[in-house]
């Protein structure tokens, strides 16, 4: 099991479901701050006394935290009988008890995260932009979620658990039952154990969150790999026919082979351009409420569910083009897209927001690893656009309105994005080609590429009684290598 994949279900409207999930929330902020306050009073100590040891991972905050939470300086209890003496009852958290515990220590882990990003940056360890030091978190900003593990007991019993009290329900420590709106049987079936007598998913953590008025609990899972029947065949060292992914605006995605024959073209969906009208309207309704007035907040909630609505849309369309592509094609080739430059031409930006380039291609990452194909990425410099598929002219000129590419070295006309699918998909081939072809000092001779996965170390041709290559149709399982 390797794979992680979210479940991601909306909680039925419920004031009392919301009361403990704002509490929770509180909690977990609450610690996270109580934690770093810490971390900054120790590391003044410091100063004075080198000696000091500063709480920096999650472990130690974790330790750090559950004394605080116990001591007299977390708060005391005192019971005063009528002569007037005072007596200790109970000392720490008087409110401790009321949430679930794990929310402090998720809290002291994001801390510990936080804090370790914060030093990798120092040091140029870290890619990307530089992480500063954590700071404090305020009520309405930041992360308004928590999250719990799901722990499991000695006896087998998990805290979190789906499908307890009906279908639509999902079980979380302290909080109890959670009605939802979703139906949970996907996740449930692969909760319960297969032919092998194994669950092809583990449920790792939960984590609930408010948005946009709504409450949402994202359940990640740890699932078993892709049926092998599902996955591309892994063909040992066959040179596999590549197809090239061309990310556009006017069509969003043109899928096509090296030949230039054409796979699939998706019509950009415009979510956010057709809800537009509605969107302004909702922004204009709120610039005229009184900033902080009942009706501004409930002006500024209808604006965030149109938002959220869009969203939503837009991401479920990005999941259903990537599996399709991923679950057809066992070999892809992608351009690496600056999203971020780019969006800076302002004319562009809400046409490329919408379109998710950057969504996708992290989401055919991933998927063309869970279904076993192959997947390679042309440099950001490759003029997939401006080069003729056919004998490889290059056009010095080429203005985004023109659709149809014209070569004129050897005549080609062709359609843009197919002309750059197919650039792509014969960049892939080469480049798989001398991957292939590449010298190999541990191995003499022809050199092919071990498939790897499950099937790796065991060699078709090898005298051994290993099938011949699996029919894709078929569902069958993993076969073990033969005996010697
Ligand atoms: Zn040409």
């Amino acid at each position: 099991m390797a794979r992680m994949a979210a479940f991601r279900f909306t909680a039925r409207d419920d004031p009392v479901l919301e009361a403990h999930v704002r509490r929770h929330i509180g909690a977990r902020r609450f610690a996270y701050n109580r934690c770093l306050e810490a971390v900054k009073d120790t590391l003044d100590e410091r100063r004075a006394r080198p000696d000091v040891e500063v709480p920096w991972s999650g472990y130690s905050l974790i330790n750090w935290w559950n004394g605080w939470k116990r001591s007299e300086d977390a708060g005391c209890l005192f019971a005063v009988d009528p002569s007037g003496r005072a007596e200790l009852v109970d000392a720490g958290l008087a409110w401790r008890t009321e949430v679930s515990a794990q929310v402090f220590e998720e809290a002291a882990v994001d801390l510990g995260r936080a804090l370790a990003a914060f030093s990798a940056s120092k040091k140029g360890a870290r890619r990307g932009e530089r992480v500063g030091f954590p700071h404090f978190q305020k009520k309405g900003q930041g992360p308004e979620s928590f999250r719990l593990r799901n722990k499991v007991s000695r006896s087998g019993h998990h805290c979190i658990r789906v499908g307890e009290r009906g279908p639509r329900s999902l079980t979380l420590p302290v909080i109890g039952p959670v009605a939802l709106r979703e139906d949970t049987r996907r996740l449930r079936r692969m909760l319960r154990p297969g032919p092998d007598g194994l669950p092809r998913a583990r449920i790792c953590s939960a984590t609930v969150s408010l948005r946009r008025g709504r409450i949402v609990v994202t359940v990640t899972c740890e699932l078993a790999d892709v049926h092998p029947g599902m996955r591309h065949r892994s063909d040992n060292g066959a040179r596999r026919s590549f197809v090239g992914v061309d990310r556009g605006l006017s069509h969003l995605v043109v899928v096509a082979g090296s030949d230039r024959s054409e796979w699939g073209r998706i019509e950009p969906p415009r979510h956010a351009v057709a809800a537009r009208p509605a969107l302004a309207r909702a922004s204009r309704s709120l610039s005229r409420k009184v900033p902080g007035s009942a009706n501004s907040t409930k002006a500024r909630a209808r604006l965030g569910r149109l938002h959220g609505r869009v969203a939503n849309r837009r991401n479920d369309f990005t999941h259903r083009i990537s599996s399709t592509i991923a679950k057809t094609h066992g070999a892809i080739c992608i351009e690496d897209l600056a999203v971020k430059n780019l969006v800076k031409n302002r004319h562009l930006a809400r046409s490329i927001y919408d379109a998710a380039w950057g969504e996708l291609a992290s989401q055919l990452r991933y998927k063309a690893a869970w279904y076993g194909a192959t997947l390679v990425v042309a440099p950001r410099f490759f003029a997939s656009t401006k080069t003729c598929s056919s004998c490889g002219w290059l056009c010095q000129e080429m203005t985004l309105g023109e659709r149809i590419f014209r070569c004129q070295n050897c005549g080609l006309t062709a359609d843009r994005d197919i002309n750059a699918a197919a650039n792509l998909a014969a960049w892939g081939e080469a480049e798989q080609r001398s991957a292939t072809q590449a010298p190999d000092p541990e191995a003499r001779g022809r050199v092919t590429k071990a498939c790897g996965g499950r099937s790796a170390g065991h060699h078709l041709g090898d005298g051994g009684t290993a099938p011949e290559t699996p029919d894709p149709g078929k569902k069958q399982e993993p076969v073990a290598a033969p005996a010697a």
